[in-house]
């Protein structure tokens, strides 16, 4: 099969890995950067052109694999969607991975179907500030900006009035964020569900270093092995298929009241999981698209 990896960096641990398991079975990858892709959005023929050191073709897949930044979710969903119009299979369709990218809707979607979450409120009016942190119970509390990756836009609040001023400086840089319940017994640790399909293929317990809330690797957490308990396991399948993806990395967090979905991410790293449980987890992505592909290209999954 010739399958297209939609990276910027070939180098990535991540996209190299996944180029090395579809050799390993075969295949023909390849490595494309999506702001080097192009096309024509009004033909009858879509098709996706790639330029590349002066030379242009057209770019033939069939199968592709989104590993699409953050900082370029909407140019590379757009190239996504061309695939998808012109027929190929992607294992994360394009509207997907928006879902996941956007906190809010995320929250929203799984709310909508019972996904246990830590109670989240959004606001846009100054005056709601105090009912923000009412709803969330108070201090300690987190706030999320929307657009944060790696941890970098969550922050602990103490005290309310420290939750006071925090949302009104967010306010203030017109940064749209979220306020959410702190989950203080977990003890600065989630569990990183590795989701292909309708399975949890790993599963790794990150936890923050001392002095530190946040588990994000790159924020320095450590990662080993963890059992999952049953309702954890379909904790984590009920969020990535309510988001209509087929590989998530879904991170879920130890609460008093039962486990509960942080975040689900479309884009799951690959470095720290293979890592921690010693899987070959790239392996298992392409053995999953060669047996999801002949389903053809569109996915009915996921909704909103
Ligand atoms: P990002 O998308 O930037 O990674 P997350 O929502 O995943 O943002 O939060 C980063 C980390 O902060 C999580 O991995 C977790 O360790 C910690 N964290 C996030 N939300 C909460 C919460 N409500 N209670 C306790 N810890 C949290
Ligand atoms: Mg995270």
């Amino acid at each position: 099969m010739k399958i297209g990896i939609l990276s910027r960096n070939s180098k990535l641990y991540s996209t190299s890995r996944l180029v090395e398991a579809a050799r390993e079975r075969g295949h023909e990858p390849r490595v494309v950067d999506v702001l080097k892709c192009y096309m024509n959005i009004t033909t009858n023929a879509p098709t996706v052109r790639y330029r590349s050191g002066g030379v242009s073709e057209e770019l033939q897949f069939d199968a592709v694999i989104p590993r699409i930044g953050a900082s370029v979710t909407t140019y590379g969903c757009a190239v996504l969607r061309q695939f998808e119009v012109s027929g190929v299979y992607s294992i994360n369709e394009s509207i997907a991975i928006t879902r996941s990218r956007d906190k809010l809707r995320a929250h929203q979607l799984l709310a909508r179907k019972g996904v246990g979450q830590p109670v989240t409120s959004y606001a846009h009016s100054a005056d709601a500030t105090n009912d923000l942190i009412e709803s969330v119970n108070g201090a300690p509390l987190i706030v999320k900006v929307m657009a944060s990756t790696h941890g970098n836009g969550v922050v602990l609040a103490e005290t309310d009035k420290a939750a006071e001023t925090l949302i009104n400086a967010f306010r203030g840089l017109k940064a749209d964020f979220l306020v959410q319940e702190f989950i203080k017994e977990a003890g600065g640790s989630d569990i990183r569900c590795f989701v292909i399909g309708d399975k949890v293929v790993a599963a790794m317990q990150r936890t923050a270093q001392p002095g530190e809330f946040r588990s994000n690797l790159h924020r320095g957490g450590s990662a080993q092995v963890v059992k999952l308990r049953p309702d954890e396991r379909r904790l984590a399948v009920q969020a990535a298929t309510v988001m209509g993806l087929d590989l998530a990395g879904v991170d879920i967090i130890r609460s008093s009241h039962g486990p509960l979905v942080l975040e689900v991410n479309s884009s799951p790293g690959l470095k720290g999981i293979e890592s921690a449980t010693n899987k070959d987890i790239a392996g298992a992505i392409i053995d999953y698209i060669v047996k999801d592909v002949r389903n053809g290209p569109n996915k009915p999954k996921g909704k909103g």
